[in-house]
């Protein structure tokens, strides 16, 4: 009983001399990514997007003092947020099925941001059901725009903005209590993110940040980037990269 009691304590307080040869590979590959995103804009955020990894390769993260960290699925990061710190700040950015939002905004009152919200519907199930929750945080909303036209790419549609702002007047509305409107997230296509130019993905969210930060009188973060185009992104005017398998290393395949 003692033992294992030692054990727990000595995990969170481990010094860097005593570091795992994986909590060391961990945190060097963080910090060279992080390193290059700064160099580019100096208030970049870095979210650690860890889906598939264990708790273990978060917490020493954790212990090196990061915070933001991604995931997927929402049974995944649930078990991950009950398990783990409260003070980690959780980006969802996987798909979002309606159905799933209450378990979001249910079970995690440290859910920092959910950055994939693509209809209006989901707002209203997030805002309602985070009412409920004492102590919760309010969620940060970021809406997803399908900036590729990819039919395979979930969230609201580049060019027929009407929708869109719907769901931007039901953010900005008293009604909406318990969401806050942070920003755009889109994900480029693989063409235009290994075209060596100018992304023309990530251009189209810069341009539909500026008509909405003037029509609405914002400043809203872009996330936009990921291992393969985050330095791109971040020329381009992202504010928020999510990095998974350059930090944590390839995942297996779905
Ligand atoms: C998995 C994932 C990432 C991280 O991708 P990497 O290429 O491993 O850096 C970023 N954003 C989203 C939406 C993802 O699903």
């Amino acid at each position: 009983m003692i033992h294992t009691r030692l054990l727990h304590t000595s995990r969170s307080v481990l010094k860097p001399a005593t570091m795992s040869a994986r909590a060391l590979e961990l945190k060097e590959n963080y910090t060279n990514i992080h390193n290059k995103a700064l160099a580019l804009n100096p208030s970049v955020r870095l979210v650690a997007v860890s889906k598939y990894k264990p708790a273990s390769d978060i917490l020493d993260l954790y212990n090196a003092g990061v915070r933001h960290f991604g995931e997927n699925y929402v049974q995944e990061l649930v078990g991950k947020a009950h398990e783990l710190p409260k003070d980690i700040q959780w980006h969802f950015i996987g798909g979002l099925q309606t159905g799933k939002c209450k378990d979001l905004a249910k079970e995690i009152p440290n859910l920092y941001a959910v950055e994939t919200i693509d209809n209006l519907k989901k707002c209203k199930k997030l805002d309602s059901v985070r009412k409920t929750v004492e102590g919760a945080q309010k969620i940060n909303i970021y809406l997803q725009v399908n900036t590729s036209g990819e039919s395979q790419k979930s969230g609201f549609i580049y060019d027929n903005l009407a929708e869109l702002e719907e769901t931007v007047d039901f953010l900005l509305s008293g009604e909406c209590t318990m969401l806050n409107f942070e920003g755009l997230m889109t994900i480029g296509s693989f063409e235009a993110s290994t075209s060596g130019e100018e992304n023309q993905d990530f251009k189209r969210l810069v341009e539909l940040k500026s008509k909405l930060d003037t029509k609405y009188k914002l400043d809203l973060l872009l996330s936009m980037g990921m291992s393969n185009d985050f330095e791109e992104a971040i020329r381009q005017g992202s504010t928020s990269v999510r990095v998974g398998s350059s930090i944590f290393g390839s995942r297996p395949p779905k």
